[in-house]
């Protein structure tokens, strides 16, 4: 590749703010979402203009996933490559002191500021540009190139496993959503309710013969139940929390956290019904399922111990394809493999173009990058932007870091598009 392409990048920064510009206007908060499909229609024209592909399909009304590919000239062969990024970006909260308006994009002192430039619309405008760059200088690479602008991930909304279910694969994925251009993995996260529901419900006046010697009902609180069954919770979050480590994570971060609590119906009334809304943290080498079913395993024994809830046990529902629809969502975790081709040939390039070495760490936080690993592709989370800034008032990034990652980009398509597939 000429490396003046590689210059060029430089010289075109202000193309490049004002394709992140153009897409932080697209008001595309999530929630409320359901708000993406312009931003999503200016996608998947900027895809047609640079010859790709392009697929386009409705997740929910008005919230269209993008998929944009371009054939390689010799597909079979050659490695292929899907680069992913969601475009919905967090919400914004009445009066929050912002210096500019968020959805309007300001640079100053070579930063940009703007809702989701840091997490992840500055990612998706470097991939974007790097395609184009590669097709105004004509090279035609040999293997398969999938562009993935994906709805839903401020959620857990299922934009990336509709991709996955969809039959897109690839020999290598880059998410490229906020790592400040660390090589990451991720733990995984999934949402669950727990609830305590009484068969009969009680009026407040019956409570001394619920609790006192010789009352005669054999009744119960689903609070004070709940309270209960939150003890045995944090018992098990400290037994994971000692037993379990994973390298990349600090101890304890496999964590199980009462988030939202609901329940009772009237202060005339005993709660006859309480549920508890957990989230759960994690390692890459476990699966929702198997924690999930030490949870339930680990209540179940909790209940058993409890004359009431003995014969009551919680009632249990995990995940969910929305926090909006279902209240609920699941992240499934993402290993890395340092033997991944496409994860050692980033790492190179990146060392070549960043001039410094490559951090391969894991995420404090999830993506979708969970989505494409559990659908057997090596992925990694490879993208712009500090964590801290993402979700942030103010929301911010480094135009020197915008630009340095597209360079990586451009140079990595190029290499490993072009580099033939492992035999066997
Ligand atoms: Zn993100």
């Amino acid at each position: 590749m000429n490396p003046k392409l590689l210059e060029s990048i430089e010289e075109r920064e202000k193309e490049l703010v004002e394709l992140l510009s153009t897409l932080v206007s697209f008001q595309t908060p999530s929630p409320p979402a359901r708000n993406t499909n312009e931003a999503q229609e200016y996608i998947a024209s900027y895809l047609k203009e640079i010859g790709y592909t392009v697929d386009k399909w409705d997740v929910y009304p008005n919230d269209p996933n993008v998929v944009g590919t371009l054939k390689g000239t010799d597909s079979d062969n050659y490695h292929s490559l899907i680069l992913n990024g969601h475009i919905d970006v967090a919400s914004i909260e009445e009066n929050e002191p912002w210096n500019s308006p968020p959805f309007q994009a300001v640079v100053k002192e070579n930063t940009i500021y703007g809702r989701g430039v840091a997490d992840m619309k500055g990612g998706m405008a470097a991939c974007l540009f790097a395609l184009k760059l590669l097709h105004e200088n004509g090279i035609r690479l040999k293997g398969d190139v999938i562009l993935q602008s994906v709805i839903g991930e401020e959620v857990g909304e299922a934009g990336t496993k509709q991709c996955c279910d969809r039959g897109y694969k690839a020999d290598f994925a880059i998410v490229a959503d906020t790592s400040h251009c660390a090589i990451q993995g991720q733990g995984g996260v999934i949402t669950g309710w727990v609830t305590v529901k009484s068969p009969q419900t009680h009026h407040d006046g019956t409570r001394r013969q619920m609790i006192h010697a010789g009352g005669g009902i054999h009744g119960a609180s689903a609070i004070e139940k709940m309270a209960k069954l939150i003890t045995g919770l944090q018992e098990l979050e400290r037994h994971w929390a000692v037993t379990k480590t994973y390298p990349g994570f600090p101890a304890g971060m496999n964590t199980i956290n009462p988030a939202v609590i609901e329940g009772g119906r009237h202060a005339a009334f005993i709660a006859d019904e309480c549920s508890l809304w957990i989230t759960v943290h994690f390692y890459p080498n476990e699966s929702y399922e198997s924690v999930t079913k030490e949870i339930e395993e680990h209540l179940l024994a909790v209940a058993t111990a409890d004359p009431w809830l003995r014969e009551h046990p919680p009632l249990f529902r995990w995940g969910g394809t929305s926090m909006i629809e279902e209240r609920g969502e699941v992240f499934p975790s993402l290993a890395l493999d340092r033997d991944w081709p496409g994860l050692q040939l980033l790492t190179h390039v990146h060392e070549e173009v960043f001039e410094e070495r490559a951090e391969i760490s894991m995420s404090s936080t999830v993506t979708d990058g969970g989505w494409l690993g559990d659908a057997g592709i090596p992925t990694v989370i490879y993208g712009p932007g500090k964590l801290e800034h993402a979700h942030a008032v103010n929301e911010q990034l480094s135009i020197d870091e915008l630009i340095t990652y597209t360079k990586t980009l451009v140079q990595f398509i190029y290499e490993w598009c072009n580099s033939k597939k492992e035999e066997g």
